[in-house]
This record gives C-alpha cells, structure tokens and sequence, in this order.
C-alpha cells in the first residue's frame, strides 16, 4: 500500500493487539519508551526490551511488558510498530543508499480484536493520525550511520585475508542472538543514548546528539567485528533485513 491508498483502522482498545508479537525496536522507540516512562533509557531497556534494546519485551503468558490491563502504560511513547498497527512497514535502501524507500502493507487483525477497519481515510491520514512522522524522520536520520559504520569495518578489517561473506555472516548471527552474545559496547550504546551523554530536552533533540556520538565512538573503534555487529543490529532496528547491511 501506498501513502495514499485507502484505509482506515479504528482501535477499541481492547488489548489482544499487545500480545505475543516480535516488534523490533529502533534507537529513537527506545528514547520515546524512556521520556514516556520517565525513565533513563538504560532503565527502559531493562524494564522493556529484550536482545539489548532490539526487541520489545513480551512476558512468559503472552503480554507486553507494558500493558497494564488491556492499556499501554507508555502510550504517548509507544514504538513506531504500535501505532502503524495494524499496517506494517516494509523498507528498503534507495539507489543512492543514504536514503530508503518504504511500502505499507496490511496486517492480520489479532484473533478476537475488537478493531475495526475500514476505507473512511488514507494510509497517509492514518499516520498523521498516528504521530508516526517523528519516528519516520528518525529512521532516516539513524540509516545513514549503517553506512559510516560499514565504512570503519572496511578501514579495520583487512578482506584480503578474512572471508567477506563469513565475517558478516558471523556479524549477523552475533547481531541477532537472544542469549550468550559477546560484549559490544557499540550495541549497547545504540540503546541507550543516555548512557552515552546524550540526554537532551526533547527525543529529537536526544537523538541528533545520538547520531553523532555513535559516529564518534564507532570512529575510535578498532574491533571491525564489533562495528559489524553493531551495523547489522542498528539496520535491523530500522527496519532492514541483516543481509542490506
Ligand atoms: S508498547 Fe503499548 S501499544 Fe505496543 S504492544 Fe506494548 S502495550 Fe501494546
């Protein structure tokens, strides 16, 4: 679906949306969880995420870490895959690769959603009524650091002697383990931009200091398998599949 296909989606908040889903979650989700919670972002990774920041948490008997009843106690800051609910958000790279192309398509409501779908609107009007726009622009201003990091792998890593496709594999396979993954400063700093120095007034604000401290800290980094992993953990948080790092 385009912008201006139409559709229309109305919640009635009955909360069987908020179980048992994957939804990853990106640098700028995680400040909007923290400032929503009232919370460092350190502290929101713990009480809501899962795979360092990447994931949002889901309980043992299906709920979201955050549902408090059949409510999000973080509403105002929920993750960019809620509000899109229940459109889901495909991307990819552009031909100039700064840039991304992306493309709606429709979800299967959750079994028993009291939610009710219609064509009274546009996909475009749905996320304006959403607040997506924020944490669109956030997606573009995060991407372009895939490919600075990308450019510190190239500077450290010397492919004449290590086998390209296999260290990236590993890089993913490291980016995407649940459990007993290697220490990766990097990583953890892409969730947790408070940690790093980079609390401002406002999440945009928070997240154009982020930008810039991760290329600084990645610029310093001399472990390529380290900013690898970082690089595949960040493009998938954006959205991207590991294999468009
Ligand atoms: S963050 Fe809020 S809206 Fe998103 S799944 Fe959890 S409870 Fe539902």
């Amino acid at each position: 679906m385009l912008a201006e296909s139409k559709f229309s989606y109305l919640c009635n908040g009955c909360g069987l949306c908020c179980r048992d889903k994957v939804i990853t979650l990106s640098p700028y989700d995680v400040i909007r969880i923290a400032r929503a919670d009232k919370v460092s972002t350190g502290e929101a990774v713990a009480r809501y995420t899962l795979r360092r920041g990447s994931l949002l948490r889901f309980l043992p008997d299906g709920r979201c870490a955050a549902l408090a009843g059949p409510r999000c106690k973080i509403h105002p800051g929920r993750p960019l895959a809620c509000r899109l609910y229940p459109l889901g958000l495909e991307r990819a790279p552009g031909a100039d690769g700064h840039t991304c192309v992306e493309r709606f398509v429709r979800l299967e409501p959750a079994p028993g959603s009291l939610g009710i779908y219609g064509a009274a609107g546009t996909v475009a009007d749905f996320l304006e009524g959403q607040q997506a726009a924020p944490y669109l622009d956030a997606v573009a201003r995060y991407y372009p650091l895939v490919g600075k990091f990308r450019g510190r792998v190239a500077a450290t890593v010397d492919f004449e002697r290590v086998e390209p496709r296999e260290f990236w594999r590993r890089a993913a396979r490291e980016a995407l383990a649940e459990t007993n993954y290697d220490p990766n400063p990097l990583i953890d700093a892409l969730f947790d931009p408070d940690g790093l120095g980079c609390g401002r007034a406002s999440a945009e604000e928070t997240a154009v200091a982020h930008v810039a401290a991760l290329a600084e800290t990645a610029a310093w980094e001399h472990d390529g398998a380290i900013v690898a992993a970082a690089a595949v953990m960040l493009a998938t948080s954006l959205g991207y599949a590991p294999g468009e790092v």
